[in-house]
Order: C-alpha cells, then structure tokens, then sequence
C-alpha cells in the first residue's frame, strides 16, 4: 500500500512525519474521509470545500490548491489499484516548537492514504444498528466550530468508547443543550409521522456530505423533510432512525438505549433512501 504524503508516493512502512508536527503533538490539523466508487471520487466538490473551509476555521493555510489535492488523490488510488475504496486525506500544521503556537509551524503535511473500506455488514443495513446516547456531550460552537473537521476527535472518541462499554455499535452525542447533535461518526436523521427529520447545523453538528444528499434525495422523492432540533424521546418514539456518512452511507438504528425504535428493523422510508441513495451513487460515479 502506497501513502502519499507532500508530493512523494512511498510504502505505508515508510510514511512517516515528523515527531514535532503539531498535528501528532496537538491533534493540530483537519481531515476528509471520502469515497472512492467505480474509480471516481464521490462528491469531490464537496470534500474538496469543506476541507478548505476546515482549515480556514482553524486558520491552517493548506500547501496546495484544490485541483492538486484532487490530482494527488487520483494518483494515489491508481498506484494501488483501488477502484472500490476509502481516502483518508489530512492536512496538518506541520512542524513546530513544543510550544502552542501555530504560527511557528514550518508548514503543513498533506497526507493522503486509499485503502479498502470495512462496511457494516449487510444484514446490519436490515436489522438496523444498537445504539446508546453517550454522556459525553458534543463539543459546542463557543468552543470550537463542529463544522471543523479537525483532527482533534477525542470527545467524538470518549463516546464511542461508552458504545463499546455498552455493546453498542454507535453511539449518539447530545450538543451542550441536551438535544441531539450526531453520532460519533455520522449525522442522525429520525422519521416521525412520515417525516424526515434531521438535526440543523445549529445543533452543533458536523454537515456531513452524506446527510447533503439524503436531504436533497428527499426532496426528490417527495419525502417530507425537515432540519430542526431532535429531542431525546422524540429518538425514543421515533417511527424510524438513521445515520449518514461517508462510510456507512445510510443505516438504519433500530435500538437506542435499550428500547426499540419502530418496528425494530429498517423502516420503509429508511430503505427507500438507502436504495436511492445507492442509486445516486450509480448516477455519479457510473458502478
Ligand atoms: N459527523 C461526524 C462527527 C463525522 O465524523 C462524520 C464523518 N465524516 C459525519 C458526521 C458524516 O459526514 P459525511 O457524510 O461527510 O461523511
């Protein structure tokens, strides 16, 4: 497996940053996780935009423009033959002093490695997941923007620990104020009275690229839906329960806490949006 990392394609062995780098010392940097269907890069636009728009929240200059990254990405899956796959593309503030400060950094890495994705597996997508709602809140946007996808994912990972305490496959973390933001690593979406409803990005919510094209699939089924705020018993008496990412794509939670969520399998608004979104997929990248 070939890693990328600031114009040179080396083996996975040999890429290597340095120790200094704040992105090791201090989670200083942002990330994308992006899709890789048929040979084509899913929603390249998408990722391409948020990850500058990352970095600009956290006042990184990335070394390269967006057409270079893009090209760079390109180049990567081709070394290793990847047609079906996942990219993890980081870019971080480079090295620096032990010290806080940014601004000393001598200019940051940009990272790209394509690798296989491990996806749920697909009587999952049927059955639906287990979930807990985590005690660990989401961090708010007082504190740093939740639209940063910023390297620095250890709230995002103390809840995911209380899953894994619970025997959970996911857990779902509530914003500052108590109601539902996201999952650690995905965007929450419920289904009440036929409804889709999806926490807004005022609930301190990273705006997943996934979520993006669930709502605009929505409005393409005519699929009421709606972005406002989620209680926990509105999950708990939801009809249906989904999240949305770039890994999952969209599954269904048939469990939270304990109590089963509607019918206690994928819901039929569920796996209409799943089908539809497989099938944009298709339209986009051609598999
Ligand atoms: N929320 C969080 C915290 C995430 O890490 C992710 C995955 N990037 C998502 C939501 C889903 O975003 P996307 O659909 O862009 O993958």
């Amino acid at each position: 497996m070939k890693v990328w990392i600031n114009g040179n394609l080396v083996e996975k062995e040999k890429a290597s940053i340095s120790v200094l780098d704040h992105g090791v010392l201090y989670g200083d940097g942002v990330f994308e996780g992006i899709r890789i269907y048929n040979g084509k890069i899913f929603q390249c636009d998408a990722h391409m935009d948020r990850l500058f728009a990352s970095a600009e929240g956290i006042r990184l200059p990335v070394p390269l423009t967006k057409q270079e990254i893009v090209d760079a990405m390109y180049e990567t899956i081709a070394a290793d033959g990847i047609s079906d796959g996942y990219i993890r593309l980081i870019v971080t503030r480079g090295p620096g002093t032990l010290g806080l400060n940014p601004f000393e950094c001598s200019g940051g890495s940009v990272i790209i490695i394509a690798d296989q994705i491990a996806l749920y597996p697909p009587e999952m997508y049927e059955n639906g997941l287990n979930v807990i709602i985590a005690k660990t809140r989401r961090i708010s946007s007082e504190m740093l923007s939740p639209a940063v996808k910023s390297c620095n994912y250890l709230n995002n990972i103390m809840a995911r620990a209380e899953a894994v305490d619970a025997g959970a496959a996911e857990a779902i973390m509530l914003n500052a104020d108590g109601i539902i933001a996201e999952a650690t690593g995905d965007n929450v979406f419920i289904v009440s009275e036929g409804t889709a409803i999806t926490p807004p990005t005022e609930a301190d919510i990273l705006i997943g690229i996934t979520r993006k094209v669930v709502i605009d699939l929505c409005s393409d089924l005519d699929i009421p839906m709606s972005e406002r705020a989620v209680t926990v018993e509105q999950l708990y008496s939801a009809d249906e329960c989904f999240l949305t990412g770039t890994a999952a794509e969209v599954i269904a939670v048939t469990k939270v806490d304990g109590k089963v969520i509607g019918s206690g399998k994928a819901g039929a608004i569920t796996k209409k949006l799943l089908a539809a979104f497989r099938q944009f997929i298709q339209t986009e990248c051609g598999k």
